[in-house]
């Protein structure tokens, strides 16, 4: 009953090799980042009996290429080679399958999406956005989401999300410019 469709995949790697130690140059392996997000989303699809259809894992996969926050459009263009009938109804379709499940996140002050590193829920989220890298941090930030709860109660509030986005200069990006 799940449709999946591996050989479109372009950037998942089926490897029964256990030592994929690429060593990858001053930044991490990327592709952990990858596999874990897929395979928790094939999972979690599983579990909850719903469908991770072959775009669906498509749009995921392509999201997950790195940690930037992407926008539809863009993910329509990278969708066209795999699947030359999608359209803009495609990849939003996916898209709120995909919030849904929790496992990307929509970026309000961007209109765009990134990959949810701790997949698997919808949750509060603190996003910490590089101007210079477009990668986008994700952190709990209970504290915060802590402090944030009282102020509503106070102000008899009933906040239906909690996603605090923030736009600065990431380390790596603030390691790299040499101050
Ligand atoms: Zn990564
Ligand atoms: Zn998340
Ligand atoms: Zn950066």
């Amino acid at each position: 009953m799940i449709t999946l469709d591996f050989k479109k995949m372009p950037i998942m790697t089926i490897s029964s090799n256990p030592s994929q130690t690429i060593p990858p140059p001053a930044t991490h392996d990327h592709q952990k980042c990858v596999n874990k997000a897929l395979s928790t989303a094939e999972q979690l699809c599983v579990e909850r009996g719903v469908q991770l259809t072959s775009i669906r894992h498509q749009v995921l996969a392509l999201i997950w290429e790195s940690h930037k926050a992407v926008k539809a459009y863009d993910l329509l263009d990278r969708l066209k080679p795999l699947q030359q009938s999608a359209k803009p109804a495609t990849i939003y379709r996916a898209l709120d399958f995909l919030i849904g499940q929790g496992l990307i996140h929509r970026v309000e002050s961007l209109n765009a999406f990134v990959g949810c590193r701790c997949s698997g829920h919808q949750h509060e989220q603190l996003l910490l956005i590089c101007k210079n890298c477009q990668e986008v941090e994700e952190r709990t930030a209970t504290k915060v989401m802590q402090a944030l709860s009282e102020e509503f109660a106070q102000a008899g509030f009933i906040a239906h999300s909690k996603a605090i986005e923030i736009h600065g200069i990431c380390a790596k990006c603030t390691d790299l410019s040499g101050d």
